[in-house]
């Protein structure tokens, strides 16, 4: 059953419900306010009956004995008397005594008292007479009427209520299952109409971000998959090119061949680690041991590497490192990997002779770590996207630097990884400046 259908029958049904027990109570009621209005007119003849019969009780020792011979000229027809179980003792029509009293005018008696005993009960006659019962019945069939009445036309208006509310609510819902199925489809043209600024206008408002987010991810996997058989493309084409024509001619790869060959190769194999560590950083799966480093003692294990490479290209690498410096902590392994990172690519974009400078400070909360140069900088519409995968400046795709385009992404994800943050800042033809600030050690 569809959900609109469920909300009118769940609405009809409390209509049904409670306009059924509006009616009970209703003629439950109007019978008990009959009966006062009754016994209110009644209230100052009932006292004087009640006297003359209490005071026969008395007289006669405390029995009822005889009281239907009792005759009083101006009360003569004005009640009726029974004992405790309803039999009738007094009645202006003495055919009626030793009879019952029915069960339904029963309960509606008032009781005879005598020193704090009920001795019997009194029923104004005008509760059996036929007009006054016929009278109540009329005014109990008018307000059932009426009750009934009103159920009929609340039941109408709620019907037509329940179904505005179910289409208000199910039509949003409708969208939302047809957008979902689009989506399946692969189709995000189509945002989802908010209507309102309640709950459903929230859901829909969700709905929609959540299909933009997903477009960008899936648009992201697209531009991913062409950027890396982009990259895959131009070291195996060199590849395929020197091996095809070893083979057409028939003669052996020479020395500078292998090289060039040998190059290339680990290129791929760069490459593809790189995209082995981005996946794992990615899905959260790169593990983190963080200890406390001592960065002087440190670096000086890898120092040398750097150096060489300033040297075969006559630059000049400066390291200052801050006296009082505190420990680092971080992981090793990804340390390394984030300051190697940052100062090949110090090389890489310096021309000959520059130079490239490694800082190592500290601040309040942070270990600080700069990488500068003085190489070709790069424009400030470029610094927001060079932390995204594969995103390369042009002049940088111009020169033979032999980049990925995933250095930076990876070295900004490890960073995050440590709960840090690595910021940049360039100008072009006059160098970079990157810096990367990790969380001190805290002491719990
Ligand atoms: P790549 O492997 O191409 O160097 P990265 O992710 O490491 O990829 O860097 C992304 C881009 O950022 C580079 O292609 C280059 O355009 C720019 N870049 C990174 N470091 C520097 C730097 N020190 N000086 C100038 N440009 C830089």
């Amino acid at each position: 059953m569809n959900l609109r259908r469920r909300i009118s029958i769940i609405l009809l049904a409390v209509v049904f419900f409670s306009g059924t027990l509006i009616a009970i109570l209703a003629t439950e009621s109007s019978s008990n306010a009959f009966d006062e209005y009754i016994s209110e007119s009644y209230q100052v003849m009932l006292e004087e009956w009640g006297q003359i019969f209490a005071s026969y009780y008395v007289r006669n020792d405390y029995q009822w004995q005889g009281v239907e011979r009792l005759f009083v000229v101006e009360l003569q027809s004005g009640v009726i008397l029974s004992d405790l179980s309803g039999q009738i003792l007094y009645h202006y029509d003495r055919s009626y005594i030793g009879e019952h009293i029915p069960m339904h005018l029963y309960r509606r008696g008032y009781p005879l008292y005598l020193d704090g005993k009920t001795i019997g009960i009194l029923y104004p006659a005008a509760l059996f007479s036929e007009t006054i019962i016929g009278l109540e019945k009329s005014f109990l069939q008018t307000t059932l009427l009426a009750v009934i009445k009103g159920t009929i036309f609340t039941s109408c208006f709620i019907t037509i209520i329940a179904l505005g509310l179910s289409v208000t609510i199910t039509s949003p819902l409708k969208d939302l299952t047809r957008a979902t199925k689009r989506m399946a489809k692969g189709k995000f043209d189509e945002p989802l109409p908010v209507y309102s600024n309640d709950e459903i206008g929230d859901l829909a408002r969700s709905f929609n971000t959540m299909a933009q987010e997903l477009e960008k991810g899936i648009e992201l996997r697209k531009q991913m998959t062409a950027d890396i058989s982009h990259e895959l493309r131009t070291p195996l084409t060199v590849l395929a090119n020197k091996l095809e024509l070893s083979l057409e001619q028939n003669k052996p790869l020479t020395t500078e061949d292998t090289v060039i060959l040998y190059d290339e190769v680990i290129r791929l194999r760069g490459l593809v680690n790189e995209l082995q560590d981005m996946s794992k950083l990615e899905a959260g799966h790169l593990p983190i041991e963080k200890t406390l480093i001592d960065f002087k003692q440190y670096f000086e294990e890898f120092f040398f590497l750097l150096e060489a490479e300033a040297e075969s290209r006559q630059m000049t690498l400066k390291i200052s490192l801050e006296e009082n410096l505190p420990s680092c902590y971080a992981d090793p392994k990804r340390l390394k990997q984030i300051v190697l990172n940052l100062v090949n690519n110090a090389f890489r974009y310096t021309p000959d002779g520059g130079l490239v400078q490694i800082k190592a400070t500290h601040d309040a909360d942070n270990f600080v770590l700069e990488v500068s140069d003085t190489g070709i900088g790069m424009a400030a519409e470029d610094l927001p996207y060079i932390f995204e995968r594969f995103y390369r400046t042009d002049r940088s795709r111009d020169r033979e630097t032999g980049g990925s385009g995933l250095g930076l992404a990876i070295t900004k994800a490890l960073v995050e990884a440590h709960d840090g943050v690595i910021t940049v800042e360039s100008e072009l033809e006059k160098g970079s400046r990157f810096i990367v600030k990790l969380p001190l050690w805290q002491e719990k």
